[in-house]
């Protein structure tokens, strides 16, 4: 949601680049890029108008800058081990790892990748996929799924054209759910992206920003853009939330540390998309 690239991390178009080609990583909404010896023209998703270019101008970091004054902050929330980027970089969302009986989901994604990372996640056992819920979160997954043995990387294709680093290890998956291992499903809600997805596992269910938890836990949010304040169609919300329905949810993990609604998310959903359309009638 906030931008705080650190200075030093932080590199404007035009200053001489390290040798050879580069990941270049957005300053911004740290999207990481296909290989090149010059950052790269324009950043399409914070052109879009659901993200921004900061105050200062379009600016690029790599991964191995960033390592030079930022962590992987590892700690559990929500009952679960997650993975976030200390200080904050970016939209500063953590990611979490969701765990089976059958095998592991690494859910969202940080620009950031370290080893005591990777040796907290490998100690939780395999991780068999690697899942995100929107573009905005499309980071470090190419490093991550490197890290982990080439684990397959799980994006909805209605987003495909906000990939800015292809790889063999993105596997697309399309329709409105895609049932994994262990119980663990991926619904397409759509919304804030055409392919917004969340994670739904046991009473649990984990939505990036796709379903937004705010600071009121009794409500959730539903938006176009969160930056920029632009609401979603009333339709659109009552879809979502009726795509809900059929699936419990007592506790729903939001992309935030500690923004977290531990019980009756059902509830909490549909009071929440009842307040969004009365408030747009
Ligand atoms: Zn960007
Ligand atoms: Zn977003």
């Amino acid at each position: 949601m906030s931008s705080s690239p650190s200075r030093a991390a932080a590199r404007s178009r035009g200053s001489p680049p390290e040798a050879g080609a580069l990941n270049w990583v957005c300053c911004t909404c740290a999207a990481q890029f296909a290989e090149g010896a010059e950052p790269p023209e324009r950043c399409p998703i914070c052109e879009d108008e659901r993200q921004y270019v900061g105050l200062s101008g379009q600016r690029w970091t790599t991964m191995s800058e960033l390592a030079r004054d930022h962590r992987c902050e590892v700690r559990e929330d929500a009952g679960l081990l997650g993975i976030g980027v200390e200080p904050s970089f970016a939209i500063g969302q953590r990611m979490l790892l969701l765990e089976t009986g059958e095998g592991n989901v690494l859910w969202d994604m940080i620009p950031l990748v370290d080893e005591a990372a990777v040796d907290a996640v490998r100690a939780r056992g395999e991780v068999r996929a690697i899942a995100i819920s929107h573009p905005h979160y499309y980071s470090g997954m190419v490093e991550w799924s490197r890290a982990l043995g080439g684990v397959p990387i799980l994006l909805h294709e209605a987003d495909r054209e906000w990939i800015m680093r292809p790889d063999p290890t993105i596997e697309l998956w399309s329709g409105e759910r895609r049932e994994l291992f262990g119980g663990a499903t991926l619904l397409r809600l759509g919304g804030h992206f055409a392919g917004g997805t969340v994670l739904h596992h046991d009473e649990t269910l984990l939505t990036g920003d796709i379903v937004q938890v705010i600071p009121d836990r009794r409500f959730v949010g539903f938006m176009w853009s969160y930056p920029n304040l632009i609401p979603l169609p009333a339709a659109e919300v009552e879809r979502i939330a009726a795509a809900l329905e059929p699936w419990h949810v007592e506790r729903i993990v939001g992309a935030w540390w500690e923004r977290v609604v531990e019980r009756d998310g059902n509830e909490v959903v549909r009071r929440s998309a009842e307040r969004y359309v009365r408030a747009l009638a």
